[in-house]
């Protein structure tokens, strides 16, 4: 597997003394060679007084190699109170351990001096987490939607998990874990996993222990908790959605179509391989839209529009239970493996849920958004397998992986016929489930299963272009924009003048309509024809966040002033990155605009999850 894997890297990076080594992870410290965590048991209780989680994590260490004597572990902003040896008779023995040096994005290293001899052991790690942890956002009564309690939520994804547990945090380390979390009085607990019994009392402390077990192997970052008032009501069998109660309507009406979406996606991969599928609705602030945290998939509630019209983004994460969490990258270079295919298969859903019109304009805008980002980015950015040794890997999540990578898939269907890209993505979901894989070993892969079975019709070459080249090669088959014609044509005649606003058939255009109508108005609007579709279609006051996130990068460019207070109102209420960051960009560049981000920016930022912080200070910070 290693000798075929590197032929296809040689071509690109032949003379290349620092080249690239597939399957190694940059940004880990972990030494997986010498040892593997196989299991990580917590227990932990939540102080949301301290904003912190205090207690233990046991590690089952596997030695791989007999010489190995000293296990490094990967954190972040932890304190370790102490490390030991769990022995049988249940007492315990210390183990010297130290804390390295500081490194940027990373973390430190916790390295821990291993007994000689024995291969498997279990070691335990007494420790708290920061209040600044990156992975956990923690949220006051203001900042929810009851307003009477607190929240507390994880984004382990991509390199955060290290901050409120101590492991091998690397996507190549896959483990099974089981959690006793001590909650609150009043406050319920959930994690990525299955949950015991609910309704214990709570004891002395005021703390009701919450259980939690995940039997199949995951990587560290599906590891994922929440704790708030949270409340669950089913949709299915086996689905259902968990939300603070004044939320939990809006969501269960919203999300009604979720078991019909797992049906339909088994149809296509393959069975459903985690038990249930339910959702969680987070707060407002939530960085990303989603993440496909297993068996509980976390969601931003600005994707709940009143019209179902944003739920590709559910059909995006339940996705990933096949793509991503059975099938995971072996390192943040390979997270096009994750996310183009799980866009593939999203697209895929959406057309057997809503149809091939739906699914064309998906496909479209998500082209019009790919060439968006590629605009801005330096080619070496814009490869799929993508070098981030030394950038923080958040920084990785472009369009690139998801649209080109889907594009790839796209093309490979163009060349051998769906049923055919179809049944090897089954076969491929079926040999890799449970392990994590690399780039080039889903080459090696590929060629074998798909490109052997017609050859010459996609070279080797080609797949090359793919993969380790720059922007969407001139053989990539685009999805037709036509779809969008009527929409063009209505878009055309306002902006000529010879079709009146309030003669726009727009009443009756859906959002990805709209998205289009908006993302590709001229540069140059007049400020009175901004008034006119902002007093006849309420665009400033828009209930779904991606038509006011378009309407009001419009208004900034055209420094349309009725649109400010209203922009000032998103920024302070959500912080999912990619709604906030295209605006803030959009008003820094001019003096004025970057005056009221800055502005607004100094009462948003504490609202915020540091991911979403990380990404705006480096967009509104003093030096631009
Ligand atoms: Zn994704």
């Amino acid at each position: 597997m290693k000798l075929a894997a590197l032929a296809w890297v040689v071509a690109t990076s032949a003379q290349a003394a620092d080249a690239i080594r597939p399957g190694v992870d940059y940004h880990s410290f972990a030494n997986v060679d010498e040892f593997r965590v196989r299991h990580v048991a917590l227990d932990l209780a939540v102080s949301f007084r301290e904003k912190q989680l205090s207690g233990h994590a046991d590690l089952t260490v596997h030695r791989q190699s007999p010489a190995a004597r000293a296990l490094v572990l990967d954190t972040r902003d932890l304190d370790i109170r102490s490390v030991s040896l769990l022995n049988n008779d249940s007492g315990s023995t210390p183990l010297v351990f130290k804390l390295g040096e500081e490194q940027k994005y990373l973390g430190k290293p916790l390295r821990i001096e291993m007994p000689a001899g024995t291969a498997d052991s279990i070691v335990r790690i007494e420790y708290r987490s920061r209040p600044q942890a990156s992975g956990l956002q923690w949220l006051t009564p203001a900042q929810t939607d009851g307003k009477k309690h607190p929240y507390l939520f994880s984004q382990s994804e991509s390199i955060h998990a290290r901050s409120w547990i101590p492991l091998q945090d690397s996507p190549q380390v896959r483990v099974t874990y089981s959690a006793t979390i001590h909650a609150p009085d009043g406050l319920v607990a959930v994690m990525s996993a299955a949950h015991g019994p609910v309704g214990a009392r709570p004891d002395a402390k005021g703390l009701t222990a919450y259980r939690f077990e995940m039997k199949q192997a995951i990587p560290s970052y599906l590891i994922a908790i929440a704790v708030g008032d949270i409340e669950f009501r089913a949709i299915g069998e086996r689905t259902g959605v968990y939300a603070e109660p004044g939320v939990l309507d809006a969501a269960a009406s919203e999300f009604a179509d979720l078991e019909r979406m797992v049906a339909a996606c088994e149809k296509l991969f393959g069975p459903y391989r985690w038990g249930r599928y339910d959702l969680l609705i987070l707060p407002p602030s939530a960085p990303y839209g989603g993440m496909e945290n297993p068996r509980l998939s976390f969601i931003t509630p600005t994707v709940i529009a009143g019209d179902k019209s944003l739920v590709a983004l559910i059909a995006h994460e339940l996705a990933h239970s096949w793509s991503g969490n059975l099938v995971t990258n072996a390192t943040w270079r390979d997270f096009w493996l994750n996310e183009g295919f799980t866009v593939y298969l999203e697209r895929r859903i959406v057309e057997a849920l809503y149809g091939e019109r739906r699914e064309r304009m998906e496909d479209a805008l998500g082209l019009q958004s790919l060439r968006r980002d590629l605009a801005d980015l330096d080619p070496a950015h814009q490869q799929l397998a993508l070098d981030l040794r030394n950038e923080d890997p958040d920084d990785g999540v472009t369009e690139v992986a998801y649209e080109k990578g889907k594009l790839f898939l796209q093309f490979l269907e163009s060349r051998f016929g769906r049923d055919e890209v179809q049944a090897f993505l089954r076969g491929y979901f079926e040999h890799f489930a449970f392990p994590s894989i690399h780039t080039e070993q889903f080459l090696d892969y590929l060629r074998a299963n798909l490109l052997a079975q017609k050859p010459g019709a996609v070279t080797a070459q080609q797949v090359q272009e793919w993969v380790y080249g720059p922007g969407i090669p001139a053989l990539a088959v685009l999805p037709p924009q036509d779809v969008f014609k009527p929409i063009d044509g209505a878009r055309e005649a306002w902006v000529a003048g010879s079709l009146a606003t309030a003669s726009l058939p727009a009443r009756s255009w859906s959002t990805q309509e709209w998205l289009h109508f908006l993302d590709n108005l001229p540069q140059a609007v007049r400020g009175e024809r901004l008034a006119e579709l902002d007093k006849t279609f309420t665009l400033s006051k828009a209930r779904n966040a991606e038509i006011a996130l378009s309407w009001y990068r419009n208004t900034i460019r055209n420094d349309y002033a009725p649109a400010f207070p209203d922009i000032e109102r998103y920024l302070t209420s959500i912080g999912r990155r990619k709604l906030v960051r295209p605006l803030y960009e959009e008003l820094m560049k001019t003096p004025k605009g970057a005056a009221f981000a800055r502005a607004v920016y100094a009462r948003a930022r504490a609202g915020y999850h540091p991911i979403t912080v990380t990404s705006i200070d480096a967009i509104v910070s003093p030096q631009r």
